[in-house]
């Protein structure tokens, strides 16, 4: 939704609600740990209020276990926090799933898939970050394919149940590539909103 029209957001929310994507993901940032502000838990709520698919909550916020209830209340069902943010993370993701939300750890760049070797059990969700966060509209990294296949890998060898979510520059171009790494959900902003035909865009990505 960083991509939405904010002077007329609740038209975006209804393109989506009619569209054929199955979550709004909701970039939560905090000036700290991305350079830039986006939006917080007023808007979470507006939007929620005539969202009717879940809302996809990724904190790229500093010590978000602070703020979990919080997100809970605004109408969360998926709070994902960074690997880089947080210190306790297996305690953190228990604080999520013990609000009866799903549970995502997301990873900069720069983060190698194995850093979560030992809390894969434990997460409903993995956001592969593929740009640096803190902005919409980036150029896609090409390494996140293979941090998606590493992490598949991971997954089957743990027995795990978690998704593989990729964020940023996802399009007609890297989507097929993300999706053949084994990629399950991918959040396309730009590539969405900037259409003329956002919807039948959402179509294509879902064909695929
Ligand atoms: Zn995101």
């Amino acid at each position: 939704m960083l991509s939405a029209d904010f002077c007329h957001l609740a038209d975006d929310i209804n393109m989506v609600n009619q569209s054929e994507a199955d979550w709004f993901h909701l970039d939560i940032m905090d000036g700290v740990f991305v350079p830039n502000i986006s939006y917080g838990l007023p808007v979470v709520k507006a939007i929620r209020s005539i969202a009717d698919k879940a809302l996809d909550v990724h904190l790229m916020i500093t010590e978000p276990q602070r703020y979990v209830s919080n997100f809970k209340n605004a109408g969360a069902d998926i709070l994902t926090v960074h690997w880089e943010a947080v210190t306790h993370l297996h305690r953190v993701v228990w604080q999520i799933k013990g609000e009866d939300m799903l549970a995502g750890v997301a990873l900069n760049p720069h983060t190698p898939v194995s850093f979560l070797e030992d809390v894969i059990e434990d997460l409903d969700l993995v956001l592969i970050m593929s740009v640096n966060p803190g902005f919409g509209g980036q150029k896609f990294i090409e390494n996140a394919a293979k941090k998606v296949s590493d992490l598949r890998e991971l997954i089957i060898k743990r027995n795990s149940n978690a998704m593989i979510e990729v964020d940023g520059g996802v399009d007609g171009n890297t989507a097929p590539i993300l999706i053949k790494a084994g990629a399950d959900i991918l959040v396309s902003g730009n590539y969405i909103f900037k259409s003329p035909s956002p919807t039948e865009r959402i179509a294509e990505l879902k064909r695929l």
